[in-house]
């Protein structure tokens, strides 16, 4: 299966990407956990594409491309889950092309539905149970910056799958059983129709 999970940050993407891979064997493939390892270092990109992050702001389409390319191609045939790409319409017309060249087309796009007051509150708790550790972009200010990089770029996206007829929504404000048991019909009646 070759997924997207689509969603506002603090939706719960990355918890059920994780989940489902794991229970069907998929690779899970997520640009901010890649971001965050590939700038770990001290050289000055690495540097500036920290501070991108840590405001909220996007990384610029061309790189992230080239970053996620070569996962993508490695996961082609056990099948993944992609998780925070793409994020904009560029980002998602350069996947198209990469999976015309493989000849892997997506299977479903699953969009997180869930209202901006509980996102904030989502965040606010996945900062605070983290405590030192706490991701620095999940702070009251950047928050908002991530919600609006979101509306602009990111929304966009729903329309985009929903016109290829891909696009499947699930409500993302069940407890994390109840929106993989929805993910789960969803793909179940993927495979059944396939
Ligand atoms: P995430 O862990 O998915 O919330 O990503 C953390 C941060 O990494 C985002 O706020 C962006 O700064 C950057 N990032 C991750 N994925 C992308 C992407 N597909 N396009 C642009 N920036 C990204």
């Amino acid at each position: 299966m070759r997924l997207i999970f689509l969603g506002p940050p603090g939706a719960g993407k990355g918890t059920q990407a994780a989940r489902i891979a794991e229970k069907h064997g998929l690779a899970h493939l997520a640009t901010g956990d890649m971001l965050r390892a590939a700038t770990a270092g001290d050289s000055p990109l690495s540097e500036k594409a920290r501070a991108i992050m840590a405001s909220g702001g996007l990384l610029p389409d061309e790189m992230i491309i080239e970053l996620i390319s070569a996962p993508v191609s490695g996961a082609k045939t056990t099948g993944f889950i992609l998780d925070g790409f793409p994020r904009t319409v560029p980002q998602a017309e350069a996947l198209d092309k990469l999976l015309a060249a493989l000849n892997a087309p997506l299977e479903a796009v699953i969009a997180f539905d869930l209202d901006e007051k509980a996102i904030r509150q989502r965040i606010i708790g996945r900062g605070s149970e983290a405590g030192q550790h706490a991701r620095e972009d999940d702070r009251q200010e950047v928050i908002t910056r991530r919600m609006a990089e979101y509306r602009r770029h990111t929304q966009p996206l729903r329309d985009y799958y929903q016109a290829k007829g891909l696009l499947r929504p699930v409500d993302a404000a069940g407890t994390v059983e109840q929106v993989s048991a929805e993910i789960e019909e969803i793909l179940a009646e993927k495979v059944l129709t396939a």
